[in-house]
This record gives C-alpha cells, sequence and structure tokens, in this order.
C-alpha cells in the first residue's frame, strides 16, 4: 500500500467496503513512521498505545456499520501545541518538557467524537514562532521533497508528516502563515479558516488575536472534511463566533463558476524566486482556461504588513509567554532540566532568570523582549498603536476588494503563498528579517482575520524531487465555502 496517495476519503471508502480494518492501517502507518521518520523527523511522540485502542474501536463501529462520519478511523498527526489529554505537549520549547495535558483542546474533542485516530504530536518552531521548524528545541524536521531543505513551519512536523505519507491529514496552527507556508513548501493543503470559526481552546496561545488552529491535508476535499469536524461555536474561546454565522462547505458547483478572481497587483511587486512565478502563473492560466474572470485588484497596505505584525506579535507574544515560568505547566521533580545544574536558586527573580533564561530558545527571547519593549511606557503609541493602525488599514483593503457593491468587488483572492520554494536548512537562521519576509503573503489575512487556503499548483511526486509551488485562495470572512469549492474545482480539472 501506498501511504502518499491515502486521502481521508479513499481510506474511509476502503473501511466501509471492509478492504482493510482500521487497526491494519494504523500498524502500518506505524510501520511506515518507525521506517520513515528518522530522516525527516516529523513527530516528537508518538501515541502508539492510544491509537490502536481507538483504531479496535473504530473497527468495532464499522463491524456494526454504525459509522456515520468520515473522520472515523483515520490516521491524523497533531501539532504539539494543540492540547490532548494525557499525552505530553511541548511546543517544541524545553520549559513544557515535561508537560502533560490535563484536557482535550475543543478541537481534539470534536475529532475525539468522530472516533479519528491520532497518530502522535508534530514538531514545530518553539511556540510556533518561525517560518522553517529550525526553532524547535528538540530537533529539526526535513522536507520529504528533498532532506536538505526545510519543511517550512512552524507547523512543518504537520506538512511533512502528510506529505510524506506519514498521517492523512494533521492539524497545525496559523498565526500568520504557519498553516499555509509549510504546506505550500511541502507540496499539500493547508487551510487557515475565519477567524473565530475554529476554537482555539486548548491551544498554547502566542498572540492571540491572530492564532487559528488549521487543516493540512493532501486535497482540498479532505481540507474541507476536516475543517467541517472542527467548526464552530464555542464558549469556551471568547472569539468564536456563532453557529448560525458559520457557512456551510458544500457549494454548488454552478455558484462556484460564477465567482469572480481579483488578483492583488501588489503581490507581483515583490520579488518572487523564478519557479515560483512561473507556477503562480501556470496556475492562473488554468483558472483562465476554466473560465473563471480574473480582475487586478489593489491592497495598497500590505507591503507594511510584515513589519506591523513583529511590532503586535511579540507584544502579545511577551503577555502569553510570562505564564511560563518553569514551576507551572511542568513536573516538579523535573524542575533540575530548566536550572541551571546543582545551582542553588535564592530567591523567585533568580528563579525566573534561571529557568526561563534555559527553558526558552533564542527566538521566544527575542520575540519576549522585543514585545516588552514596544509596549513599555513612552513606546506603546510610536510603536503598537501604529502597528495597530496598519492593521486596520489592511483590513480595510480587504473589506474594499470584497465589496460586491462597487463595481471592481471581487469573491475571491488568488496569491502565492511564499516567494520562494523549500530553502536549505540553515539559510535563514542567522538573519531573522529574511525568515520574517517569508510571511509577506500571509500575514494579511491573518490581520484581517478572513479565510485562506494553501494549495499546490500541481499534484508533485515525491520521486520525481521537485520542489512545489503554492498559491493561495482568499476569501470573505465565513465564506470557506467560496475558497474550498474553487479549490476542489481546480484539484478536480
Ligand atoms: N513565521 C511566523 C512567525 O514566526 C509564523 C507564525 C505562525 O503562523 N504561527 O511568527
Amino acid at each position: 500500500m501506498d501511504t502518499h496517495t491515502l486521502t481521508i476519503h479513499s481510506l474511509s471508502q476502503g473501511f466501509r467496503e471492509k478492504k482493510f480494518s482500521v487497526t491494519e492501517i494504523t500498524k502500518y502507518f506505524f510501520e511506515e513512521i518507525q521506517k520513515k521518520d528518522k530522516d525527516i523527523g516529523a513527530y516528537l511522540s508518538l501515541m502508539n498505545e492510544e491509537a490502536l485502542v481507538e483504531a479496535k474501536y473504530a473497527d468495532g463501529l464499522f463491524h456494526e456499520n454504525k459509522v456515520t462520519s468520515l473522520l472515523t478511523g483515520i490516521p491524523l498527526a497533531i501539532k504539539d501545541n494543540i492540547l490532548i489529554e494525557g499525552i505530553k505537549t511541548t511546543a517544541a520549547s524545553k520549559i513544557l518538557e515535561q508537560y502533560t495535558a490535563s484536557y482535550d483542546a475543543t478541537v481534539i474533542k470534536k475529532l475525539k467524537d468522530e472516533h479519528a485516530v491520532f497518530l502522535g504530536k508534530t514538531n514545530l518552531d518553539e511556540f510556533a514562532m518561525g517560518s522553517s521548524t529550525e526553532n524547535s528545541a528538540f530537533h529539526i524536521t526535513k522536507n520529504p521533497h528533498d532532506f536538505t531543505r526545510v519543511p517550512g513551519g512552524s507547523s512543518g512536523g504537520s506538512a511533512a508528516a502528510v506529505s510524506a505519507g506519514l498521517a492523512v491529514g494533521a492539524l497545525g496552527s496559523d498565526t500568520a502563515g504557519s498553516v499555509r507556508q509549510p504546506a505550500a513548501l511541502c507540496g499539500v493543503v493547508g487551510l487557515k479558516p475565519t477567524y473565530g470559526s475554529v476554537s482555539r481552546f486548548g491551544l498554547i496561545a502566542m498572540a492571540s488575536s491572530f492564532d487559528h488552529v488549521g487543516p493540512i491535508t493532501k486535497t482540498v476535499e479532505d481540507a474541507a472534511i476536516l475543517y467541517d469536524a472542527i467548526k464552530g461555536h464555542d464558549p469556551f474561546d471568547a472569539t468564536s463566533i456563532s453557529e448560525e454565522q458559520l457557512s456551510t462547505t458544500h457549494p454548488d458547483p454552478h455558484y462556484i463558476k460564477k465567482l469572480v478572481i481579483g488578483i492583488p497587483k501588489e503581490c507581483f511587486e515583490f520579488e518572487l524566486e523564478k519557479e515560483v512565478k512561473e507556477g503562480i502563473e501556470r496556475a492562473m492560466e488554468k483558472f483562465k482556461r476554466l473560465g473563471f474572470v480574473l480582475k487586478e485588484i489593489s491592497l495598497p497596505h500590505i507591503k507594511y504588513s510584515v513589519p506591523a505584525y513583529y511590532i503586535i506579535t511579540p507584544a502579545e507574544v511577551s503577555a502569553n509567554l510570562a505564564r511560563f515560568d518553569g514551576i507551572r505547566y511542568g513536573n516538579i521533580q523535573n524542575l533540575k532540566s530548566v536550572r541551571a545544574d546543582g545551582h542553588q536558586i535564592l530567591n523567585l527573580k533568580e528563579l525566573y532568570e534561571k529557568n526561563r533564561g534555559t527553558g526558552f530558545g533564542s527566538e521566544a527571547k527575542r520575540r519576549i523582549l522585543l514585545g516588552t519593549f514596544v509596549l513599555s511606557a513612552g513606546y506603546y503609541d510610536a510603536y503598537y498603536g501604529k502597528a495597530k493602525k496598519i492593521q486596520e488599514c489592511i483590513a480595510e483593503d480587504f473589506d474594499k476588494a470584497f465589496d460586491n457593491k462597487t463595481e471592481n468587488g471581487v469573491d475571491v483572492m488568488f496569491m502565492p503563498t511564499t516567494p520562494t520554494r523549500a530553502f536549505k536548512i540553515g539559510e535563514k537562521t542567522e538573519n531573522p528579517v529574511s525568515m520574517y519576509l517569508s510571511d509577506i503573503f500571509t500575514v494579511p489575512m491573518n490581520f484581517a482575520g478572513v479565510p485562506a487556503l494553501s494549495l499546490p499548483v500541481e499534484r508533485y511526486d515525491l520521486k520525481k524531487k521537485e520542489l512545489p509551488v503554492g498559491f493561495q485562495l482568499v476569501g470573505k470572512k465565513m465564506h470557506e465555502r467560496d475558497i474550498l469549492g474553487l479549490g476542489m474545482y481546480y484539484e478536480r480539472n
């Protein structure tokens, strides 16, 4: 069996037709992980025992013909900043090395209700800060298409697992592109939903006003299935939107064919790697050939999104990471692991210095320092206040472009996902600004809260060793059905 080609859809059909059992498939995935993950490093920890218990239960449901969900028995990978009760959850940080989650994230609860099978927790940049998964405190993850290159980040483990056939689907988190960018670099599909449509209860917060949970899958159809399962109002997340406002993910093809696609001209003013530019042009040509109307539009402020992001986010990060002191969220016996060896801690300040000094990696520290600085008295208006105004301008750019009452209003937008294909391991680690610029096309949607889907220009065969190129479809708030429907249309043609 080739696990690369398995989708939620095909696997579920196989279960139903009793071609194989969930237990057989689960064991097979663990064998594949055993064989291949030493080269890739997608997983931080595996859930062999729990997965086999769930698989057996799912087999029982199939046996009794009681299955109503496409996700029953499907092997999934979960980014290690999403809590699963009783399972170690580290956010790829040393400060959480000994933390076991005491409850399920809402998205996990929802997937458990469907009897999906969790294979394990995937690698990420520490606390989801980064674009290459090189900021993990534990190990780096390699791009399955080329082991000398990064899988992107911060959900690099989830994207690599799906791309390498080590999970059928995965969950990631996206604060500025962390679902879409690794999906693009690994040749798979990633969806950042509308802000508030998927609960973040049980997601370890990075920058709460931009954090989203989203699916990473092989096909757009699978992304729609996962999105359908995890979306919904949650009283535990204060930003969660009401059930009535949530869109359906089942669009009708006649409706899809009438969607007008906007192409923001600013995206082509940035320097794109030659192969990315060519890939993006091929995708645009395909939409034209399929009969879609493509219109040039303008998002004049998106060029300020990265600088503004790197002011607002550190401010939120510095507040969210303040709770980690090496005492809570860890096992007290293991405090030694973050304290300096053999050193007698004398007072609280010293304990904080030791624990936070050794528990956080350099990117986390950089953001805590930056965030504390931009929020400090006398600087707030100059930095944070200004950056929030830029965020408003960018959100207005999207509102205007999507305003169908005006002559130039469009229904969806088409954009590149990243300026380059997967870059070499180590290439950007010494220069944080060049790393930050990988987010140029993904940050604006987190500012505006609109949904965005990244999908590969072509199907990329791992054996051919080509580096994938991805593009994004961006929708109006709560119009996931538009971008998923259009994405499926592209994928099927
Ligand atoms: N590259 C972004 C950052 O480092 C990605 C964050 C994210 O989406 N989690 O902040």
